[in-house]
């Protein structure tokens, strides 16, 4: 913390990042420390690799993130003093930001898959979310929370626990959501927006998502979706994000295991499966995301799988299986 607190304390331009397909988690928390880091004539500047859903708008400040898809052009830009990856588990998610050239890389992260690729690395899997970690930081840097702050560190709060359900909301983060709410945060329309921010397009989807969800055979506390490419076309293409689809074959009475599975296509046209884990305690999912090179946190997870559809369901639901023994 004091060596962070020293980079930034002696850096005129910092840029700060957060992961491919970013969430509100991560864009709330780079929004904030870059509200609170912009004094005097420090240069700082919010990137993301991918676009930001038009979700996330409300969110004070993302309408000025610039979004980088292409490493040699952001490896042309002249190097800035420190990078801050915010949420970010691993390097190969700051997608093309990882070409950014920099003094030092900062890296604020809660994932427990986090592998410290930071120069400066503050990680607390014990966090439920970056947020908290960025409020820390904030009070160790000596900057109050404004309204716009605790706004975003709120969102990104409520975001990452599922509002307040998930295992990681402990009494940390009820006390951390009491500080930023005591500092101005309007909290029924941060929940307004956040749940209130689905399309049509998105309710289709659902409803794809709906008449393909199924119970395991074998294993009764385990449910998922999967959805191929033709499902997705015929749903209108792929949303801007999954959000929490994911929660629907979780809510069946019973499930302790649950997956989202939809089928795309790779940069060379072969078919790959994005997946979607999610588990009650004890049950773990982050060691198997993790042996298709993804992670996550340990009851929230995500991987790519390099197949179709069927094959990534013959890879993965035997590991699903065995999680839950
Ligand atoms: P989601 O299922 O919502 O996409 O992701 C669940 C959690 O796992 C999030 O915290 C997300 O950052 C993480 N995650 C998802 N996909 C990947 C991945 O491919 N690699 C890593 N390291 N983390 C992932
Ligand atoms: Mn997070």
């Amino acid at each position: 913390m004091r060596a962070i607190c020293q980079a930034i304390a002696a850096a005129a331009t910092i840029d700060l990042t957060t992961h491919i397909n970013p969430d509100a988690d991560g864009i709330a928390s780079m929004l904030a420390l870059a509200a609170a880091l912009r004094t005097g004539d420090r240069r700082v500047r919010c990137w993301s690799p991918s676009p930001v859903p038009a979700r996330y708008a409300f969110l004070p400040g993302a309408s000025a993130i610039a979004v980088a898809a292409d490493a040699d052009r952001i490896h042309r830009l002249p190097p800035c003093d420190l990078l801050i990856a915010c949420d970010c588990a691993d390097a190969g998610r700051l997608g093309a930001l990882a070409a950014r050239r920099r003094g030092r890389l900062v890296n604020l992260d809660h994932h427990s898959s986090n592998d410290r690729f930071g120069d400066l690395n503050l990680v607390d899997p014990r966090s439920a979310c970056t947020a908290m970690i960025v409020e820390r930081l904030l009070r160790a840097l000596g900057r109050p929370l404004t309204p716009v702050t605790a706004t975003l560190l709120y969102a990104g709060l409520v975001y990452d626990t599922g509002r307040f359900q998930h295992a990681n909301t402990d009494a940390a983060a009820f006390r951390c959501a009491a500080r930023l709410a005591a500092a101005g945060v309007e909290v029924a329309w941060v929940n307004r927006q956040l749940s209130g921010s689905l399309d049509e397009h998105d309710l289709a989807l659902q409803a794809a998502g709906l008449a393909r969800l199924v119970r395991d055979r074998t294993e009764p506390r385990l449910a998922g979706i999967a959805l191929s490419a033709a499902d997705i076309a015929a749903a209108g293409g792929p949303p801007e994000d999954w959000g929490d689809l994911v929660e629907l074959p979780r809510s069946l009475r019973g499930v302790a295991l649950a997956y989202l599975l939809r089928e795309g296509r790779g940069p060379d046209g072969r078919p790959v499966v994005r997946c979607s884990l999610r588990s009650d305690p004890p049950v773990a999912v982050g060691p198997v995301a993790a042996q298709f090179g993804g992670g996550g946190h340990v009851q929230a997870a995500g991987c790519t799988i390099m197949a179709d559809l069927a094959t990534a369901r013959r890879r993965l639901l035997p590991l699903l299986r065995a999680a839950l023994r």
